[in-house]
């Protein structure tokens, strides 16, 4: 079945479709907001949400997110994502999943799916049994399967360039990095940083995951209530969306705000306030963006490790470009890397 088609402009979604599956439980949406470029690829989000309001809301921002995403790291694809409203009562994860296969069918390849968080590989070979419209599947001798040392590793390029730039030094010995979310991209990111000679400060609402940090790497603790505040050259966001707001912003102490976490900025006018703060902001949909590449690659068929390595490092290459023109032409990172993607994305519409 063909999932209606609406009418579209710069923000406006081209498809949303909700499923609700009796049998297993199943409650869902896939927003798709551009195909313009290929498919609409992005991953399918478990969340507990309070209500279907909240997570549509959540599911269309990031399918836009997803649309720039992919687009700045010229990628074939446009933008959607899928979100599951985790179940309030126990299911049984597998028919969950299976059902969300079926679901993701139905688009008739329009959307592409992969992991993303409160999801596993686990989930997603289930999804598979469904459709081939997913990737982020672990392939045996094979380059595939968990985006997030990818992620962490555009992250990190993205991090060197701002501290090589920004603060004039020329490597990342010696410098302190605050790190908010120890999880799959927060724990692999903290372990680059540390072989790079940097000073880790992490907080996580999860204890184990930060003594375990500690104990490996030597990383200082902070409280999760204070990490956006402490004192360090570089913030890397990696838990949730929307914690540079008008209210956190004028707490920062980093000079440098480069993390994974999807949608950090509460608001538009959120990329101004860093700006008019001196600080520089390096938006997620740029540096985040290693995840998508590596299962974007891994769907085509058309990447090994080391090729897919390198297309992830171009993303330092964007950042210093981003760098350049922000200082160039005296607008915030935020607002060009914006326009920037949303060009590339409308360019595509025009020629074909
Ligand atoms: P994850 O679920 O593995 O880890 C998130 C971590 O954040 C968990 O350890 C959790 O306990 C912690 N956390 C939650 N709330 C917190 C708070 N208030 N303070 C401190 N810690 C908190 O997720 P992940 O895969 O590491 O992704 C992290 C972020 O990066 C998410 O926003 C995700 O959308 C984004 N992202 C991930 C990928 C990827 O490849 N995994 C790609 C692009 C973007």
């Amino acid at each position: 079945m063909r999932a209606p088609v609406l009418e579209q402009d710069k923000s406006t979604p081209e498809c949303v479709r909700w499923v609700h599956d009796e049998a297993s439980g199943l409650r869902a949406i896939v927003a798709i907001h551009s195909t313009k470029r290929g498919p609409a690829f992005g991953g399918c989000r478990m969340w507990h949400y309070p209500d279907e309001s909240a997570a549509q809301r959540d599911a269309l921002r990031l399918a836009e997110g997803m649309s720039l995403k992919n687009a700045l790291a010229d990628l074939p694809f446009g933008g959607g994502k899928a979100v599951i409203m985790a179940p309030q009562e126990k299911r049984e994860r597998g028919m969950l999943f299976s059902a969300f296969g079926r679901f993701v069918e139905s688009f008739n390849g329009q959307y592409i799916t992969a992991e993303d968080v409160g999801v596993t590989t686990d989930d997603m070979r289930i999804v598979r049994e469904q459709t081939r419209n997913v990737s982020g599947l672990p392939r045996a001798g094979g380059f595939g399967g968990d985006p997030s040392p990818m992620t962490a590793l555009g992250v990190y390029a993205s991090i060197e360039q701002a501290v090589r730039k920004h603060l004039r030094r020329p490597a990342l010995a010696g410098t302190t990095v605050a790190v908010q979310g120890l999880g799959a991209v927060g724990a692999a990111l903290c372990e680059l940083l540390h072989a790079a000679g940097c000073k880790l400060v992490v907080a996580d609402i999860n204890p184990g995951r930060v003594e375990q940090m500690r104990q490996r790497l030597g990383a200082q603790s902070a409280d999760a209530g204070e990490i956006l505040t402490v004192a360090a050259d570089v913030l890397a966001p990696c838990a949730l969306g929307a914690v540079l707001d008008h209210a956190s912003i004028p707490t920062l102490h980093a000079a440098i705000v480069a993390g994974a976490a999807n949608n950090q900025l509460a608001s538009a006018e959120d990329g101004e306030r860093l700006h008019a703060r001196g600080i520089l902001y390096l938006p997620d949909f740029l540096v985040n963006a290693g995840g998508i590449i590596s299962v974007a690659r891994e769907f085509i068929g058309s990447g090994e490790k080391e090729a897919v390595r390198s297309e992830v490092l171009l993303i330092g290459r964007r950042v210093a470009e981003l760098m350049e023109r922000s200082e160039a032409e005296s607008i915030s990172t935020a607002r060009l890397a914006e326009q920037w993607a949303r060009s590339k994305v409308n360019a595509q519409r025009e020629h074909g």
